[in-house]
């Protein structure tokens, strides 16, 4: 799919549930969120069908958030009914790690390809603080077991305030160098100011060469991070959808006020 300044749109981010078993101090606030009602979710079998028509027309990269993508019920079968959609050339996840040591195997052995883990320092107590009270040890497994279970490239989204200097950034790229990992920065964001910068390392925050639509987990269907743009999928049809919302891509985005990052998933 091409947009009106000539993008190539090929990757969609579904985010699969608002819930988290963290409490990142840049993403939720402490006493939670209010949560999407179950029956506003949208199913496995509504995601699935989705995808297929996405890919039908033109997505080639999927990548599973959240929230959390790992405590949501059955999210290895959802990953099987996706990874059998001929052409999606890259089926990936971005996950807090907590629960991969659990599910890392079956995640690859259903067809997931690779991970992105988030951590933002190697200081145990650190991590404690910025994830409210998450503990370091439970990712350093699920990265271990994510490269046991052979996901590959396994990537590090590392959150920074100002710069790629900073220590914490400077320890989690040293970590990354010595255990075969994918370092990449992104500055912490805040979506309904619309501050925002390029990701290090990666891709994203680059709007000229943005190709992305997101998908939340209540089925809006949103052209850009920073916008407040979004159709509802369960309300028109899932070809006419993906038009409109590649259609509505900014040149470059503004800000978001009616979804968060766990509603959108980064
Ligand atoms: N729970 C999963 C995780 O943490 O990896 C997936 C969802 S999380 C919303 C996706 C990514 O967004 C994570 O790498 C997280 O660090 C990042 N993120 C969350 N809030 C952010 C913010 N305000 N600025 C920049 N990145 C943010
Ligand atoms: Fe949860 Fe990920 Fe947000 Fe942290 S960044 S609170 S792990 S959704």
């Amino acid at each position: 799919m091409l947009d009106k300044f000539e993008r190539t749109i090929n990757y969609l981010r579904i985010s699969v549930t608002d819930r988290c078993n963290l409490r990142c101090v840049y993403c939720m606030p402490e006493e939670g969120i209010k949560l999407i009602d179950h029956s506003s979710v949208l199913s496995f079998e509504e995601i699935a069908e989705f995808t297929k028509v996405a890919v039908e027309m033109g997505i080639s990269k999927v990548r599973i958030t959240g929230g959390e993508p790992l405590v949501r019920k059955g999210i290895v079968n959802l990953i099987g009914m996706i990874s059998k959609i001929n052409g999606i050339v890259d089926l990936s996840m971005t996950t807090n790690g907590l629960l991969l040591e659990k599910y890392a195997q079956q995640l690859k052995d259903a067809g997931l390809q690779r991970v992105n883990i988030s951590l933002d320092t190697i200081d145990e107590q650190k991590f404690s603080a910025i994830t409210r009270g998450g503990n370091i040890d439970e990712v350093k497994k699920g990265i271990a077991a994510a490269k046991s279970a052979g996901l590959h490239p396994i990537k590090i989204n590392c959150v920074i305030k100002k710069s790629i200097d900073e220590p914490d950034a400077l320890d989690v790229k040293k970590y990354c160098e010595e255990n075969g990992l994918e370092a990449r920065f992104i500055y912490e964001m805040d979506i309904e100011k619309g501050e925002f910068g390029v990701v290090h390392g990666g891709s994203g925050g680059d709007c000229a060469n943005c190709n992305r639509l997101r998908l939340t987990s209540d089925g809006f269907l949103k052209p850009c991070l920073f916008s407040d743009i979004s159709v509802n999928i369960r309300k028109v049809d899932y070809k006419e959808a993906l038009r409109f919302a590649v259609e509505q891509k900014p040149a470059c985005g503004n800000s978001s006020t009616s979804h968060k990052f766990y509603n959108i998933g980064g």
